[in-house]
């Protein structure tokens, strides 16, 4: 993705992986496979690989700078992680190589937001050190919404392994160093940079929205994970925690974005990832912003 100026602040991403990651079918249970093949067309091959027969999704943090703090939206999949999916597994990314080439260090990061407590969300807010999980940015104050923080903490608690252990090195060792805020789900980081509640993907998901000197933008975490659901917001996905509700917060989105100048930026979408939704005929599309 191309660097984003925005009033007075950048928005800048981080790779950590391109793949080929799921078939339509299974990613999107409730999408009846003729529908799938009606968007075949567009979706070829940035953000389907014909080879595999898989969707593509991009893995990437944001970097926002505001006149006041360096902000890290998402924190991807993270290194040396024991995890049940092998695409996720004790890995190892050109990720913070990336972080540097945009000039800033650990040190430099002031806050750290994920908008929800995914695996591919919280990676990155912990490094192995000598045996341990430590926090990664020293510095940075790392955001949690109060609901979604619970919600894990509790699943946590009673040995769900699957998600139990992302809560346990990702997520635990930040509170335990004292570097972690639960906030309410409509907190101001800074100014202009204020979180709103969508839940249904997970249970206290979150968006972020900026504002700066009449530009905007939103950061949409796993509001949605690919570009075909913009035509096709009622599709959710399978690692939605309530498909329904999932579903009704993406269509109220889509509906209350499209035709406006506000700029969406979804972790996955592959290619320039960012761009609007624009009105169409009979539904709406995403336009990416020119690479
Ligand atoms: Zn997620």
């Amino acid at each position: 993705m191309k660097p984003l100026s925005l009033g007075d602040m950048t928005v800048q991403s981080v790779l950590e992986n391109v793949a080929a990651a799921e078939a339509p079918g299974e990613m999107f249970p409730t999408a009846a496979a003729e529908d799938i093949a009606r968007h075949m067309d567009w979706m070829a091959p940035t953000f389907y690989d014909p080879a595999s027969e898989k969707l593509i999704l991009a893995f990437q943090s944001f970097v926002v700078r505001t006149p006041r703090l360096n902000i890290l939206i998402d924190t991807c999949v993270g290194e040396d992680k024991v995890r049940p999916w092998p695409q996720f597994h004790m890995k190892k990314w050109p990720w913070m190589g990336n972080l540097q080439t945009l000039g800033l260090t650990p040190e430099d990061i002031d806050v750290v937001m994920c908008t929800h407590l995914h695996p591919d969300h919280v990676g990155w807010n912990t490094q192995l050190r000598d045996g341990h999980w430590v926090p990664t940015f020293p510095n940075a104050n790392y955001v949690f919404a109060r609901d979604e923080y619970h919600y894990w903490e509790k699943e946590n608690a009673q040995g769900s392994e699957r998600i139990g252990l992302t809560f346990a090195d990702s997520v635990l060792p930040v509170m335990e160093a004292g570097q972690a805020t639960l906030v309410d789900h409509d907190h101001e980081i800074d100014t202009g940079i204020v979180l709103e509640p969508t839940p249904g993907h997970s249970p206290g998901h979150v968006v972020v929205n900026l504002a700066s000197n009449g530009d905007s933008a939103v950061f949409t975490g796993d509001l949605m994970h690919h570009p075909v659901q913009v035509p096709e917001p009622q599709w959710s996905t399978c690692f939605c925690w309530d498909l329904e509700m999932s579903a009704n917060t993406r269509t109220a989105f889509v509906d209350r974005y499209t035709d406006t100048e506000t700029i969406i930026l979804p972790v996955h979408f592959a290619g320039e990832t960012a761009g609007r939704i624009v009105g169409g005929a009979d539904k709406s599309m995403f336009a990416f912003l020119e690479g």
